[in-house]
């Protein structure tokens, strides 16, 4: 696997790829990989001539600057992994390679980018689209992929596809799970041991409520996941939400005509962990 920290010869190299016709598949990263993120990247390599990963820590989408100090990383680790999962490239930039100057670019999304995440961290999403458009210009790919672990964040670079005319495939990957539930995040080495023993009851919260939707309004269903959150010891709730999953529209009833997810986001003493799942599909 070939390291390449700048976008030139990141040029050099797909254009070699390109001339010999390869489909060209793309795994964005903020590393400390793990299987969720392996995941995407064997889906690229069994559908792509040529799989390319990037690992930038991108500071414009972090609204907490400890959050972003404290961002694990471990590059010898994603290295191995990346390479044993046979990708040919990894794209490791810096900030002069992304940012040579200040990004200014606003990005407006709607409704979309505004509730859930783009409520409670306000400004990520811009800084996401900054950061995921100047990869794409950079790498140019046939199809990215990107983890529904990140539900909001599909919908968000979907529509920035749709509105700057990307010709880019975008394939959504299902969540990775510990075996206790807990989806698989970069942020879960950072909890302690009494939050990450009670992490799984996020997941558990939803599973209990995908299987109440039937016979439950969703005002039980809120108070539900409230409350049983509130009874963990460390575990603390910022939003739950069920809403439509096209529009991300909350919905106050749940039927069987159109798509519904249920998306939370806890803090386990410092650590922001969100999940999500589908209830009606
Ligand atoms: P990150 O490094 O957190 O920016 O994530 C990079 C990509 O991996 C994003 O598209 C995430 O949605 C995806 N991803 C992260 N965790 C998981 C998981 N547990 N299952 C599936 N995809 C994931």
């Amino acid at each position: 696997m070939q390291i390449i920290k700048h976008i030139q010869s990141l040029d050099k190299a797909l254009l070699k790829m390109r001339k010999q016709g390869a489909t060209i598949g793309f795994v964005p990263t903020m590393g400390a990989l793990h299987k969720g993120h392996l995941s995407l990247v064997n889906k690229s390599v069994q559908s792509c001539h040529s799989t390319i990963a990037s690992i930038y820590v991108n500071p414009t989408q972090f609204n907490n600057k400890n959050d972003l100090k404290n961002y694990p990383g471990n590059f010898k680790a994603d290295y191995e992994l990346l390479d044993s999962a046979k990708c040919d490239i990894v794209f490791l930039p810096g900030d002069k390679e992304m940012y040579p100057e200040q990004d200014k670019r606003h990005f407006n999304f709607g409704f979309i980018s505004e509730i859930m995440e783009g409520e409670m961290r306000p400004g990520h999403f811009n800084g996401v689209a900054q950061i995921v458009t100047k990869l794409f210009d950079a790498v140019k790919p046939d199809r990215a992929y990107f983890g529904k672990k990140d539900f909001q964040q599909l919908a968000v670079i979907r529509k920035l596809v749709d509105d700057y005319n990307y010709n880019i495939e975008i394939i959504g990957c299902p969540i990775v799970r510990e075996k206790d539930g807990l989806a698989m995040s970069s942020r879960n080495v950072l909890l302690k041991e009494a939050e990450r023993s009670e992490a799984p009851n996020i997941y558990e919260a939803l599973l209990q409520i995908k299987n109440k939707i039937e016979s439950t309004e969703v005002f039980e269903l809120k108070k539900f996941v409230k409350d049983k959150i509130s009874q963990t010891k460390h575990l603390k709730l910022d939003y739950f939400r069920i809403v439509d999953s096209k529009t991300l529209v909350p919905v106050n009833k749940i039927t069987n005509e159109k798509a519904v997810t249920a998306c939370i986001a806890v803090y386990a003493g410092k650590v922001r962990l969100i999940d999500n799942i589908d209830l009606i599909t």
